[in-house]
């Protein structure tokens, strides 16, 4: 976009945010790249030179587990001091202005909550990276006891010191279920607003681009916020293909 084409979107999108009795932000990984997170499923991504380790064979063995780990731990050296981007931080202003109720993320990497939105406000589809838990009895492990219990294992990762049961970072990895409760409240949060705010998302990965859609045909007002294209550009009231940071920069009130 054009500076003055992407001044005219920002004056565009403050009229429909003060318009707007409730908002609704759900956020991908497009808004965590200023940040110095890579988009791991985009062309290019990790993930696409890596293939992900499916919930499955987690299950099925130790030394996948302990893989997992390891990788795990090379992305803690890359990204693990991340802050929150300037998307992050106008979020987390639009919330403390009592705005936004809630955010709905497909992102694992915390910055919601680093920006001073309560974790109970935020709707992670994919879970969370920053910390573990057993998959047996949910008990919380933080990463760097998983570090020193497998650097004096000689790198066997551990189990759950009450269950045994296998210990994960709290993700919802490829082949898992989708977490039941943050699916019905992210519905909650898309049925309670009247404009949606799609940031930083392909709104690809389904089920989690079903909600735009579901926003959209309750009478919410769609914005999208996004460097690409998305298939749903066509059905918003106001598209921004630009730098995310850029476009709502203007909301940081702190
Ligand atoms: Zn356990």
């Amino acid at each position: 976009m054009s500076a003055s084409d992407l001044e005219s979107a920002i004056r565009h999108l403050r009229d429909l945010v003060e318009g707007a009795r409730v908002v609704v932000a759900f956020t991908g990984a497009g808004i965590s790249t200023e940040c110095g997170i890579p988009d791991f499923r985009s062309p290019g991504g990790i993930w696409t030179q890596m293939r992900p380790i499916e919930f499955g064979d987690f299950l099925a063995s130790q030394e996948m587990r302990d893989e997992s780990w390891r990788r795990r731990f090379a992305m803690e050296e890359q990204f693990g001091g991340a802050k929150p981007g300037r998307g992050h931080r106008a979020l987390a202003s639009l919330y403390k202005a009592g705005k936004i109720p809630g955010i709905i993320t497909q992102n694992i990497d915390n910055l919601h909550q680093d920006s001073g939105i309560a974790a109970k406000d935020v709707v992670e589809l994919h879970g969370n990276t920053t910390y573990a838990a057993c998959l047996d009895c949910r008990k919380r492990y933080e990463l760097h006891w998983v570090k020193q219990s497998m650097a004096q294992s000689g790198g066997r990762s551990p189990e759950c010191t009450v269950c045994d049961g296998y210990i994960k970072t709290a993700t919802v990895s490829f082949g898992q279920a989708m977490p039941e409760a943050a699916m019905r409240r992210a519905q909650e949060l898309t049925d309670s607003c009247d404009l949606f705010l799609a940031i930083g998302s392909s709104l690809v990965v389904w089920p989690a681009a079903g909600f735009p859609l579901a926003a959209k045909r309750n009478g919410a007002r769609l914005v999208i916020i996004n460097r690409e294209a998305t298939e749903f550009d066509d059905i918003a009231d106001l598209v921004v293909h630009d730098d995310i940071g850029a476009a709502l920069a203007t909301f940081i009130t702190h």
